[in-house]
């Protein structure tokens, strides 16, 4: 642990491999939030990519030796396909003096650490949103969306974008208590950070990770019923998302317990009551919880 050196919030230089939607929505995330100023972030490219990244002030190198010797964190934002030959070939310039980060879905701190030849590693996992974000917007702060079956959401400034995303990170062994409060800085420009043992990462993927899938499902069907009932599509879909939406919020910012909030809508005899014993007879929660584990099971049997 000899080279590990704190690295300063205030001060430090980021750099990612791999200059695909997921850096690109960091990157943005970090420099808007006035986190750090773009001269601080950088990337390399040689195609289309470069351009996206330079059009937001962000250094765009040719290599990825340069970002490696010219950053104190480095991001793997690669494919995880490509991820072991890239941490490889980059090895013999990575040092315990740099804090290196994995946003890489279903590879192991073990391996990367073995790769990298050090184990000042912190893995994070953004869900997925948190590119379509970026994906969606193509600039800042003004984002639009269609559909629930364009598997897209609909934002409208930065501040719903940090409410929505999320990120949950775990420290490699020897990656500092520092290492990861500098790491959770950079994550919460983009959304909430926890941090969990690696252990849960497959159940947090069956839950969050894979649960917009979910509830992009249930808007959809929630909107069938509405047309079922006789509304108009249109308006049967915008009250179905909108209803989601709000119900979300009421339980992350009342932190009533759910059964608490839907006890305060079903009044005796009323109508709410009746749609909740129907989804109770159909075995909703059952589902919800075997559609979780399942997710969960098929991570581990991909990692
Ligand atoms: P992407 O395809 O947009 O980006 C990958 C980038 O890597 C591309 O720009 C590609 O040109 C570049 N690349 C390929 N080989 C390279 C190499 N040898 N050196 C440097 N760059 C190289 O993918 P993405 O959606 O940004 O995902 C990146 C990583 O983030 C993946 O590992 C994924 O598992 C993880 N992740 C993504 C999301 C998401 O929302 N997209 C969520 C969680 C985790």
């Amino acid at each position: 642990m000899a080279n590990i050196t704190p690295i300063s919030t205030e001060s430090c230089k980021i750099g990612f491999i791999g200059a695909g939607k997921m850096a690109e929505s960091i990157a943005r995330g970090v420099i808007n939030s006035g986190v750090l100023p773009a001269s601080n972030v950088r990337t390399a490219h040689l195609g289309l990519r470069r351009t996206v990244f330079e059009s937001f002030g962000t250094k765009v190198f040719d290599q990825n030796s340069q970002v490696v010797q010219d950053s104190d964190v480095v991001i793997f934002s690669v494919k995880p396909q490509v991820v072991k030959d890239v941490v490889l070939q980059l090895r013999p310039l990575l040092s315990e003096k740099q804090l290196l980060v994995s946003v890489v879905a279903g590879v192991k701190l073990k391996d990367l650490q073995e790769w990298a030849g050090h184990s000042r590693f912190i893995r994070v996992m953004p869900n997925t949103p948190a590119a379509v974000g970026v994906a969606a917007s193509g600039m800042p702060f003004c984002l639009f969306l269609l559909s629930p079956y364009s598997a897209r959401v609909y934002i409208r400034d930065d501040s719903f974008l940090k409410k929505v995303l999320y990120t949950v990170i775990t420290l490699g062994d020897a990656a500092t208590k520092e290492d990861g409060e500098l790491i959770s800085k950079i994550f919460g420009a983009i959304g909430k950070v926890w941090t969990a043992q690696e252990k849960l990462f497959d159940a947090i993927t069956g839950l969050s990770a894979s649960g917009p899938a979910y509830i992009f499902l249930a808007i959809e069907a929630l909107a069938d019923g509405g047309v079922a009932a006789g509304l108009p599509r249109e308006l049967s879909l915008g009250l179905a998302s909108q209803m989601v939406l709000g119900a979300a919020s009421m339980a992350v910012s009342t932190g009533k317990h759910p059964g608490q909030l839907k006890d305060d809508v079903a009044s005796p005899g009323g109508t709410t009551i009746a749609g909740i014993h129907e989804l109770e007879k159909a075995g909703f929660r059952g589902i919800l919880m075997n559609a979780v584990v399942a997710a969960a099971k098929r991570g581990q049997e991909l990692s």
